[in-house]
C-alpha cells in the first residue's frame, strides 16, 4: 500500500469495502486519513466515504494506543526495582521498580492512578496477552476492550489468560463493550470456576469511602470495595428509613428521602419531622432545633480559601474549601457557620491574589463566630504573608518539626502532594524537608513540601531527585533525566 499511487479525489479507497474501509492502521493509512480530513477536505466526502475515514480514524487511534502501551512496556523494562539485575534484551526484570507509574505520569500528565492502570495494561500485552496485543495494533479492538480482557483475566494464570484470550478475540470487534464484558466474564469462569470468588475478595481487600465535588457544585459520597451483602443490607435499610420518614409527614420523592435516610444514619441525626412541640429536656437550651441542618456541626478544621477581592467586599468570586473544592460564597458562609458550632473546630483563611496563588493564611485559635459574610469587618484574625519567589526566612524554626502555625502555611500553599499528578490531601502527607534536615535543610517555607509516603520513597529513589528552588516550586528529576516543574497548586480565580 506504500507505493500505491495517491488516490484522486481524498475521499477515494474510503468507500464501503475500499482498500481505506478495510486495510490495518498503518503510516499510509494516516496519511490518507489525514489527506481526506484536512483543509476542510471532509466535505467533499459523500456519506459512504465519510463512515469509511470514521472507521479508519477508529482503527488509527487504536494502533496509536498500541504504540503508547508498547513505549511504556519498554519504559518498564528498564527500570527494575532496587537491588535488582537489569533485565536480558526483550524480557522484564525479576522485580519492577515501583516508581514507573510516576515517571510516566510526570511525562503524559496523568493521575497516578491513570499512569498505574496504562501500565498495567501494557505489561498484561507485553507479556501474557500477546493476541490482544495483536488485536490492538491492527485496529480490530480499543483501548477499552484490551483493558477489559486484561483486567477480567488478570486473576488467571497465564496459560488460562491465553486461552480465554483465544476464546474471547475472535468475536471482540464485533461486540459492543457491554458484550464483550459479559463474554469475557463467562470465559473466565469457564477457565476458572473459582476465579470470581478470588477477584472479589482481591477487590475487597482495597475498600475505600471517597467524597468529590459534582460538577453542578453538588458532592457526592460513596464507598467502593465493599462485601456485597453488606451493601445490600444497608440499601434496603435506606429504603426502609426513608419510607418511615415519608410515614411520619416528610415530604419528597423516594430518592430524596433515601438521601435523607443515607446522611441521617451517617450523622446519627433525625429527619423525622416533629409536628407535635417537644418539650425540651435541656433548660440550658432556649429553642429546640427542629431543621437538622441547624443542629448539625463540622468538627473539623475548615480551611477556607477566599480572592483578596472578596476578603476586601470588592467582588464575591468564588472561595473553595481544602478536600472539597470551589464552593459558592452563600455555602461558603454556611460551611462556616457549622464548623463555628463545634467547639472542636479550627477555622483557617487562605487569601489569593489574582493569580490564583495563595498570598497569605490565617489560623483562628479556637471556634469562630459565623462570619456574616467574609468581609474583613467579620474575621478578627492575623494573615502571615506566604514566601513567594524568594524567602526571607520569616517563618523559619529551628526544630526538624515544624509547629502548627508553619504547616498550615505550607499546606494552604500546596494543598496536596508536590509530586506531578499526586492528589493526595496535604493534610494526609508528611512534611518533607527538600534539603534534608540534617544535611542544613531549613524548616522553612523554601524547603518545606508535602509528599504522601509513596512520593516520600520516590524522592530517595535510585535516579529521582527533587529541588525546591523557590518556595513551592518543585523540580523534579527523573531516571531519564527529564525535569519536571510542580508550581504551587492555584485556587480557581
Ligand atoms: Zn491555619
Ligand atoms: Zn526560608
Ligand atoms: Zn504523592
Amino acid at each position: 500500500m506504500g507505493t500505491r499511487p495517491a488516490p484522486a479525489r481524498p475521499g477515494s479507497g474510503f468507500e464501503s469495502g475500499g482498500a481505506f474501509d478495510v486495510s490495518a492502521p498503518s503510516w499510509p493509512l494516516a496519511r490518507q486519513a489525514d489527506a481526506a480530513t484536512g483543509d476542510g477536505q471532509l466535505a467533499s466526502l459523500n456519506d459512504d466515504e465519510l463512515i469509511g475515514a470514521l472507521r479508519a480514524w477508529r482503527r488509527l487511534e487504536s494502533w496509536c494506543c498500541a504504540g503508547l502501551l508498547a513505549a511504556t512496556a519498554e519504559l518498564a523494562r528498564r527500570r527494575p526495582a532496587e537491588r535488582t539485575g537489569p533485565a536480558a534484551p526483550g524480557e522484564f526484570p525479576a522485580q519492577l521498580s515501583e516508581f514507573i507509574a510516576d515517571e510516566m505520569a510526570a511525562a503524559l500528565r496523568l493521575s497516578t492512578r491513570t499512569a498505574d492502570a496504562y501500565l498495567d495494561l501494557a505489561l498484561d500485552l507485553a507479556t501474557r496477552l500477546p493476541r490482544t496485543a495483536t488485536a490492538l495494533r491492527e485496529g480490530s479492538i480499543d483501548h477499552l476492550k484490551a483493558r477489559l480482557i486484561s483486567e477480567a483475566t488478570r486473576i488467571l494464570t497465564d496459560e488460562q489468560a491465553r486461552a480465554v484470550e483465544a476464546q474471547i478475540l475472535p468475536r471482540a470487534g464485533q461486540q459492543t463493550p457491554g458484550q464483550l464484558r459479559a463474554a469475557a466474564a463467562r470465559a473466565v469462569l469457564t477457565a476458572d470456576p473459582e476465579a470470581a470468588t478470588r477477584r472479589r475478595e482481591e477487590a475487597q481487600k482495597d475498600p475505600r469511602v471517597r467524597h468529590w465535588r459534582e460538577d453542578a457544585g453538588t458532592a457526592a459520597l460513596a464507598g467502593f470495595g465493599l462485601p456485597p451483602d453488606e451493601v445490600l443490607e444497608a440499601d434496603q435499610r435506606i429504603t426502609a428509613r426513608a419510607l418511615a420518614l415519608r410515614e411520619a409527614g416528610l415530604s419528597g420523592s423516594l430518592d430524596q428521602l433515601r438521601v435523607r435516610a443515607y446522611l441521617d444514619t451517617l450523622l446519627g441525626q433525625d429527619s423525622t419531622p416533629t409536628a407535635p412541640p417537644i418539650t425540651d429536656p435541656s433548660p440550658a437550651e432556649p429553642t429546640p432545633p427542629r431543621d437538622p441542618a441547624t443542629v448539625r456541626r463540622l468538627a473539623a478544621r475548615l480551611n477556607l480559601t477566599v480572592p483578596l477581592t472578596t476578603l476586601l467586599g470588592l467582588d464575591a468570586k468564588p472561595g473553595s474549601v481544602a478536600g472539597f473544592g470551589p464552593v459558592d460564597s452563600p455555602l461558603a458562609r454556611h460551611l462556616a457557620a457549622l464548623a463555628a458550632a463545634d467547639p472542636t473546630s479550627r477555622c483557617c483563611l487562605t487569601v489569593t491574589g489574582g493569580d490564583g496563588l495563595p498570598i497569605a493564611h490565617g489560623c483562628l485559635p479556637g471556634p469562630v463566630s459565623p462570619p456574616n459574610d467574609l468581609g474583613p469587618r467579620t474575621l478578627a484574625m492575623t494573615l502571615d504573608p506566604l514566601a513567594r519567589g524568594s524567602c526571607d526566612h520569616l517563618h523559619q524554626e529551628s526544630g526538624y518539626h515544624p509547629s502548627r502555625r508553619l504547616r498550615h502555611l505550607i499546606i494552604a500553599r500546596t494543598p496536596t502532594c508536590a509530586a506531578p499528578g499526586c492528589q493526595r490531601p496535604a493534610a494526609r502527607c508528611d512534611l518533607d524537608h527538600t534539603i534534608p534536615y540534617d544535611q542544613g535543610g531549613r524548616t522553612c517555607e523554601c524547603d518545606l513540601a508535602p509528599l504522601c509516603r509513596h512520593h516520600h520513597r520516590c524522592k530517595q529513589s535510585a535516579g529521582w531527585h527533587l529541588d525546591q528552588p523557590t518556595p513551592g516550586v518543585m523540580i523534579w528529576t527523573t531516571p531519564a533525566g527529564r525535569r519536571y516543574i510542580t508550581p504551587p497548586d492555584a485556587y480557581p480565580t
